[in-house]
């Protein structure tokens, strides 16, 4: 009995500080929406500015999509462009921390992920019982690599930072013949099916962005390094309550038996697992490389759970 009311009372203590970790990267998301779009894209501006392209900005100055489309399809990418430098710093982050731009600042991901809380979980699919995303995440990718040599670019197709962009800057309102059937598509995609009526609110980012398909293929061969900031699993520190698996919402961990199971190619180092884990078992940090470490003391990992 007082091992149980010590338990309630531990995990209501976790699920504070969880919410309170979900409030915080609410507020990331919020900068994020400052940082790159319309009508105030601060950072867009100020490189255009910097680069003596003017101060005017949009999410299209930055767009991540061009620089992958244009790198293999051999047409080049203008590296000192603010299109270029924002590939190059995702690219180094993703290398560093992870994909950090989508777990912090990607306002697109984070509207499906936290709207999706307000529909009832019996309502929503969870595709991982169903569909390993990995496989398809990658497959997309490669399509829309491959789509320029064969037929033509998807980079504005099913764009949704450009459909947010609309969304935001009024593009849409009053003018619904602006809407093209491909923005229509994304928006029934990404915010109905792969977001609403998803579990974790982010199948668009599982299945069907290149941007972070991208970034979680950088991350898990930076991962391998051990400079680099991951996740890190000690299994001794596992009490096998499963809320990691239940705030994951990219739905990249999953209970297997007696261990979790974490599938880096689908995580975005948001680190909503590690606010929520009321033994520590999760933590990110720096450290040797693989996802369990239960055989060293996470001492050893400069952990890093906080922000
Ligand atoms: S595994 Fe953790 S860090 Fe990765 S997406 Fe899930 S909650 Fe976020
Ligand atoms: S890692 Fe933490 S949150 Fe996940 S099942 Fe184990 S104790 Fe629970």
């Amino acid at each position: 009995m007082k091992w149980f009311t010590f338990k309630r009372k531990r995990l209501s203590k976790v699920q504070k500080r969880s919410r309170q970790f979900l409030l915080r990267r609410g507020a990331w998301y919020l900068f994020g929406i400052l940082l790159f779009y319309a009508p105030f894209a601060f950072f867009n501006r100020g490189l255009n500015w910097l680069l003596g392209n003017g101060t005017e900005g949009s999410i299209h100055d930055t767009c991540l999509r061009m620089p992958i489309a244009d790198l293999f399809s051999g047409s080049g990418v203008d590296w000192l462009s603010t299109r270029g430098i924002s590939f190059l710093l995702i690219v180094v982050s993703a290398f560093l921390i992870g994909p950090f731009f989508c777990g912090r600042f990607c306002a697109l991901g984070a509207v499906s992920e936290y709207l999706s809380r307000l529909v009832p979980d019996k309502l929503k699919i969870d595709w991982v019982k169903f569909v390993n995303p990995t496989p398809i995440r990658y497959g997309f990718l490669a399509g829309f690599i491959i789509a320029p040599w064969l037929t033509g670019s998807l980079s504005c197709s099913y764009c949704g930072y450009s459909f947010f962009q609309g969304l935001l800057d009024g593009g849409f309102w009053g003018d619904f013949g602006v809407l093209g059937s491909t923005t229509i598509l994304t928006a029934f995609l990404w915010f109905v099916v792969f977001g609403l009526f998803t579990k974790g609110g982010r199948g668009y980012c599982s299945f069907m962005c290149p941007v972070g398909a991208v970034q979680s293929f950088i991350h898990s061969f930076g991962a391998t390094f051990g400079f680099t900031y991951k996740l890190k699993f000690n299994k001794n520190k596992c009490v096998s309550c499963k809320s990691c698996v239940k705030v994951c919402p990219m739905r990249a961990l999953q209970k297997e038996d007696d261990h979790i199971k974490y599938n880096i190619h689908n995580c975005i180092t948001c680190r909503q697992c590690t606010s929520s884990c009321p033994t520590n078992a999760i933590t990110f940090g720096t450290g040797e490389r693989g996802w369990q470490s239960n055989t060293v003391p996470s001492t050893s990992l400069k952990e890093k759970t906080s922000v």
